[in-house]
């Protein structure tokens, strides 16, 4: 391998299922990801069809700007397959057969009780100067080759088997110049532009370590990312910063660590060896699927009910029918019930419902599409009951509710109750 430092890369993705639009090219996020946060920086990302002209130019173009190439597929044992071919040609080389590649594909298929196809033997073909790279996934070796005096990586398309041979064969042979830190705080109750006026200068471009948000369905991510030589220095200046950002921001920090919302209301219900239950109507079990989504949430997380239909309100968690006709599901009262009648149903310490419009049929100029009522009862007779009014588009109300309902969560339990959150409705009647 050369000398040369990896500070910029370039991400190749090779398949006519990308380039026709049949399947997300989810690898270069993947690996751009992997790269920046190990102080190398990809500058393109790349993507082409099966063809070996346009492969080969695209593998010598890039290896000449940049001082790593990673590219992905391309390396099925079917004509279409070229990457292996590319590469030889790009490096200026012939293939030849690897004999340990070969015996590892065989064992492959018997370790399935089946005899290797024939088809399968070009896939232990390698270019003289490469070596070939293990996949404990599925049959297509990867290829590790230098072109010019540039590093390139070929690993297999599928993610499942390109991010451990990603992890066990790439990450190794990485040399960047500078280290990166990063770390990452979540905060509810705020928007970024609030967040950006809150912080002030400690947002400035300049600024090392630097600061910047990301928002997601209303938590936003406060991400502080360190670059240099000195790691000890870029750990304390985060800390420092984690420190004035927390004295800035105060209640609205959710955690010092990144972490998702639904995997601190589980870690704090664990904690206490308490337990939430859901009534969704909305949301259709959305909140259950995030809280099921994180291992080990059945300590914490007791289940609960989809109250979709006014009968289901009322059979499953005992909204009163007089409410129904009189405010409606979509009201505060409705939502009231829903929560105690979630709690008392299930014995949970709390119970979190919602009821609203998610459009796009159902509003009215009274509840306008994207009018959602959250609610939360707890021990000692604890009930919060908020309405919220959360945009138009269906899918985006739905995940904007289930966040405010766990932030909602995590406020009855760290006595932040009384704190406004994002797009919030005050001095609303139901
Ligand atoms: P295999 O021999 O396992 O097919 P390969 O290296 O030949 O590996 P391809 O045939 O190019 O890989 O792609 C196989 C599958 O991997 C694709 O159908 C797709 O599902 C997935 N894949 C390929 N490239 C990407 C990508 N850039 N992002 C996400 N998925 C991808």
């Amino acid at each position: 391998m050369p000398d040369r430092t990896h500070k910029t890369a370039a991400i190749l993705s090779i398949g006519d299922e990308l380039t026709l639009g049949q399947k997300l090219d989810t690898n270069s996020k993947w690996l751009s990801e992997q790269l920046v946060m190990r102080g190398v920086t990809p500058l393109v990302h790349v993507t082409v069809a099966d063809g070996l002209e346009v492969l080969i130019n695209r593998i010598s173009a890039l290896a000449v700007e940049h001082d790593l190439v990673v590219m992905t597929g391309g390396l099925g044992p079917t004509a279409d397959d070229l990457t292996r071919q590319a590469l030889a040609d790009a490096m200026g080389d012939t293939l030849i057969e690897d004999e340990d590649a070969l015996r590892e594909l065989h064992q492959w298929f018997e370790g399935r009780g089946i005899a290797m196809p024939d088809t399968n033997r070009v896939q232990a073909m390698r270019p003289t100067r490469a070596r070939c790279l293990k996949n404990e996934r599925g049959t297509a070796p990867g290829l590790q080759g230098v072109v010019g005096e540039t590093d390139v990586f070929c690993l297999p398309g599928p993610p499942s088997e390109m991010h451990p041979m990603f992890e066990t064969d790439v990450v190794g042979s990485l040399r960047p110049e500078i280290k990166i830190l990063t770390r990452v705080m979540p905060t509810v109750g705020m928007g970024e532009s609030a967040i950006a006026q809150k912080l002030g200068d400690l947002m400035d471009r300049q600024r090392n370590p630097l600061i910047g948000t990301t928002a997601s369905s209303g938590v936003v991510f406060i991400r502080m990312r360190y670059e240099g030589s000195d790691e000890a220095l870029g750990a304390t200046l985060l800390d420092e910063a984690k420190g004035q950002v927390r004295e800035e921001l105060g209640e609205h920090v959710v955690s010092s660590e990144e972490e998702s919302l639904p995997e601190i209301v589980l870690s704090l219900l664990t904690e206490r060896r308490e337990m939430l239950a859901t009534v969704e109507s909305c949301t259709g079990g959305m909140i259950g699927q995030v809280l099921t989504s994180v291992p080990g949430s059945s300590s914490a997380y007791a289940g609960g009910f989809v109250a979709y239909s006014n009968e289901m309100k009322v059979g499953l968690a005992g909204v009163e029918r007089s409410v129904l006709d009189s405010v409606g599901a979509v009201s505060q009262e409705c939502c009231r019930q829903m929560a105690l009648g979630g709690r008392e149903g299930t014995g949970a310490d709390y119970a979190v419902a919602v009821t609203g419009i998610a459009g796009p049929g159902g509003g009215s100029a009274e509840k306008p599409v994207g009018t959602v009522w959250i609610g939360v009862a707890g021990p000692d007779g604890y009930e919060s009951i908020r309405q919220f009014r959360l945009g138009r588009d269906r899918e985006q109300i739905r995940r904007r509710t289930v966040t405010n309902a766990l932030a909602m969560v995590w406020m009855a339990m760290t006595g932040k109750g009384e704190m406004p959150l994002l797009w919030e409705v005050f001095n609303s009647e139901s």
